[in-house]
């Protein structure tokens, strides 16, 4: 079995496949470790441990802006290098997944738990001041860090304790098909530097750009059926500032890399609203971010404290599209990422953002403007290859033999919270599939 990237899915996948007795190689392009100090997101200017993509951002409405959308590469994968919390979805966002998912949704959650163990911290001033103005409104949130530590999916399910190959620095670049393309028979992969594997079965844990990329790159698209990458989601979010000294952080230094203990967790709560649209309910993520960006990003340039505003139930959609495998499209040729466009998300994002600073009283300016909401956006791409379009239920490639995807690429909807728990549950769940239809 060969799984593809080291992140979240590919650890929870690489681990399940060897427990069970398989023979597993875990296949990762980066080869340098991120940084264990929780809090620490290392995704600023000289990180080495990301790839760097971009997209526009932004709508007619409102201005265009380009937004880099940067990826763990590394082992753990973008859990090595995120946010860190951990957020299950809630029943209802599973409708559109299909009548099963609420019940192998949470049998997977459970596992994930059991090795994952998030824990709650305490709020800081910031969400403190954030759950005063909404009563009633606020969730804590937990994290994936323990003794000052982040904790990756690689040192929770600890592929290599279990007797999976990892290999680091090995980039795939595309998938080999016995006897040609059109078999649609997958018996292997090649790399970037053209060394081949042979597996018996391939699964696609590559994140939601790397495993569309992969795909697109070995003729599995548009043109072969798969709407690969043709409608993804993210929750949308703007920044507002916080006029100084709103709520001081209770110490501290400027810069993330100025401390040697654990960085302040950026998110603690979080504030869920449910507001009339024209089209709907509108619910929105408050994100009471406890310090600004640079004391958490090393190398990040000075940038005032902020906080988050999200949309989580979005309508638009947006797409990946191909590119050269495993490259950033700060680099040319790297896979095209476009965010969605809707303006009706922009419209409601926009009234939110207005709604919650008149709220928590940071209109500021002499003649009590707003102030005016960075674009942004949360991180949490999805549904390139998606359940029901590109893969099955069990995540098989339709169409194919021996491939399979089981990241973050398969939800058929977004769930309204971080997607970081549901894809080690997903991945549990699904991983817990392949073990139960081997033929061999
Ligand atoms: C900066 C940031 C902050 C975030 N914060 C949060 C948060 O706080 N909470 C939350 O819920 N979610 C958060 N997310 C989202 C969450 O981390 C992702 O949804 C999750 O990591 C996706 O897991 P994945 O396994 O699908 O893919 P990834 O985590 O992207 O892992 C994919 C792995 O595959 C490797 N790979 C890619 N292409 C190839 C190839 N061709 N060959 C070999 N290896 C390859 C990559 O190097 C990587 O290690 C954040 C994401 C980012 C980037």
């Amino acid at each position: 079995m060969v799984v593809i990237g080291a992140g979240p899915a590919g650890c929870v996948m690489s681990r399940r496949l060897a427990e069970s007795g398989l023979d597993v190689i875990l296949l990762e392009a980066g080869s340098e470790r991120a940084p264990t100090r929780a809090g620490v997101l290392d995704i600023g200017p000289g990180s080495q441990v990301i790839t760097r993509h971009r997209a526009v951002l932004g709508s007619a409405t409102i201005g265009r802006t380009e937004v880099e959308l940067p990826r763990g590469r590394t082992l753990g994968g973008s859990g090595a290098v995120n946010g860190g919390y951990c957020t299950p979805a809630r029943p209802s966002d599973l409708v559109e997944w299909g009548p099963d998912w609420p019940r192998r949704y949470a049998v997977g959650l459970a596992r994930a738990a059991e090795r994952l163990r998030p824990r709650l911290v305490p709020a800081g001033p910031v969400a403190a001041r954030v759950a005063e103005a909404f009563p009633g409104r606020v969730s804590a949130i937990a994290q994936a860090r323990r003794d000052g530590r982040r904790v990756t999916a690689f040192d929770a399910w600890d592929p290599a304790g279990a007797g999976v190959r990892v290999v680091t620095g090995a980039t795939v670049r595309e998938l080999r098909w016995a006897g040609g393309r059109t078999s649609r028979r997958c018996d292997g992969v090649v790399l970037d530097d053209d060394e081949e594997i042979s597996a018996r079965e391939t699964i696609l844990c590559a994140g939601s750009i790397g495993t569309a990329a992969v795909l697109l790159n070995s003729g599995i698209g548009p043109d072969s059926g798969h709407p690969v990458g043709r409608s993804t989601q993210e929750h949308p979010e703007v920044l507002l500032d916080l006029p100084p000294d709103w709520a001081r952080p209770a110490s501290d230094p400027n810069t993330a890399s100025a401390s040697h203990s654990a960085a302040p967790p950026l998110l603690s709560h979080v504030v869920r609203l449910a507001l009339p649209g024209p089209t709907g309910v509108v619910e929105i993520e408050v994100r009471p971010y406890s310090v600004p960006m640079h004391r958490v990003i090393p190398g990040l340039a000075p940038q005032p404290h902020r906080i988050g505003v999200a949309l989580m139930n979005p309508v638009g959609r947006g797409e990946v599209g191909r590119g050269e495998v495993g490259g950033g499209n700060l680099r040319d040729g790297g896979p095209r990422v476009v965010l969605a466009d809707d303006p009706r998300d922009t419209a409601a994002l926009d009234r939110a953002a207005g709604l919650v600073a008149d709220r928590l009283g940071i209109s500021g300016g002499a003649g009590g403007l707003r102030p005016v909401p960075v674009p942004s956006t949360s991180q949490h791409l999805s549904g390139s290859a998606r359940i029901g379009e590109v893969v099955d239920d069990s995540g098989r490639v339709l169409g194919c033999e021996g491939l399979r995807v089981a990241d973050a690429s398969v939800f058929p909807a977004l769930p309204r919270c971080g997607p970081y728990y549901s894809v080690l549950a997903v991945a549990e769940d699904l991983a817990a599939r392949v073990i139960s239809g081997r033929s061999w």
